[in-house]
């Protein structure tokens, strides 16, 4: 049994006090949600925070407001099934209830929050292993070794964004704040992921996600399509998230295919979009888009299936995403 190592627990109940006490910490602190991703990272010693701050009680982090019309903020705690429940997110933002409803299980998605998806770590079959499956290959670049095991001559880890949210968050255009002792700051979620499986984040670690600003329904469509082993749980190993805004007479005025699982942060399929926009979402036009994925994706072999496949597979999950959207 793999069993956590010794740290301090922290549960504050008002927001200053919680970046409060992660400034006095420094970098032995790490915040905590539902803890589905850390507790097992703990487990596994490839996180070993000393002390751990909850933010399930910081009111800012549970609550749901607005609608479609004027734009939703949603807190970072507010759990995956209180998403897939919200009757507002299911009217309103469709895609993102059905990309929650695909995470995990029921039970994990009881624990696991929307903030905590957002700001999931990278994963990689070299990594996610337990402390001794990992001394016996002598580590890797990402923890405790020197050597990437997937790419060897590379400096770089290249461990994958997993989250589902994440390509869906970067493709509708949702805004993130964070709060620190020093302050606030607003960022798009396109602006946060960095190509990098080690630091994956454009955020300092005494930064606390507050909530998710959802922009308004003003004609846009969004899907997300996700492959993974098992349909009943499972990470992506490839997630597509499409999004579309037609004009007035019918043709595609704007365009978004991002592309989740395959790298260190979620990739943006710009030659897919222009392949899109100025002409009606058809057949020809979504198959030119759905080319244009296939060509960009260059999935590693560090998760679940050959990459090849998953590279082939991008473009059949990128014509169900925009065939989605017709
Ligand atoms: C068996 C299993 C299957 C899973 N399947 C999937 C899946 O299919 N798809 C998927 O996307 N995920 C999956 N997950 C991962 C995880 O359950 C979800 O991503 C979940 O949403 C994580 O949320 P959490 O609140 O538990 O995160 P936590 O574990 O609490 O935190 C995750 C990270 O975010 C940080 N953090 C959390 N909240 C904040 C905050 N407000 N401010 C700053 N930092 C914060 C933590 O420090 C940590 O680094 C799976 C996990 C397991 C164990
Ligand atoms: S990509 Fe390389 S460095 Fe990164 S976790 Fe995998 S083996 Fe380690």
């Amino acid at each position: 049994m793999m069993r956590l190592p010794k740290f301090e627990y922290s549960t504050p109940r008002e927001l200053a006090e919680a970046v409060k006490i992660m400034a006095s910490v420094g970098p032995e602190g790490q915040f905590v949600a539902g803890g589905t991703d850390l507790y097992p990272n703990m487990k596994r010693r490839q996180q070993t925070p000393k002390t751990v701050i909850s933010v399930m009680h910081l009111p800012e982090l549970n609550q749901i407001t607005g609608d479609g019309k004027s734009g939703v903020s949603i807190g970072a705690s507010v759990t995956l099934t209180d998403i897939c429940e919200n009757p507002l997110i299911n009217r309103d933002y469709p895609v993102v209830a059905h990309a929650a409803r695909s995470i995990s299980t029921p039970i994990l998605r009881n624990m696991g929050t929307i903030g905590g998806n957002l700001l999931l770590d990278t994963r990689c079959n070299y990594y996610d292993q337990n402390y001794e499956w990992r001394k016996g290959i002598n580590f890797c670049l990402k923890k405790d070794g020197d050597v990437c095991w997937v790419a060897p001559g590379s400096s770089k880890c290249w461990a994958v964004q997993s989250a589902d949210l994440v390509p869906v968050m970067v493709a509708i255009g949702a805004k993130l704040r964070f709060a620190s002792t020093l302050g606030d700051r607003m960022i798009a979620a396109a602006g946060l992921y960095n190509d990098d499986g080690i630091d994956y984040l454009h955020k300092r670690p005494d930064e606390l996600l507050v909530d998710l600003e959802l922009p308004p329904i003003n004609g846009w469509r969004a899907s997300y399509q996700k492959l993974r082993r098992r349909g009943a749980f499972d990470f992506p190993v490839l997630g597509v998230a499409a999004w579309v805004q037609l004009d007035q007479a019918g043709l595609v005025a704007n365009a978004k295919v991002i592309l989740g699982g395959i790298a260190p942060s979620p990739v943006k399929v710009n030659e897919a979009a222009q392949a899109l926009i100025g002409q009606p979402l058809d057949r020809e036009h979504i198959e030119a888009a759905a080319e244009a994925a296939y060509v960009k994706a260059r999935p590693l072999d560090n998760t679940d299936f050959v990459m090849n496949w998953r590279k082939q597979m991008t473009r059949q999950y990128t014509l169900r995403a925009l065939k989605e959207l017709v």
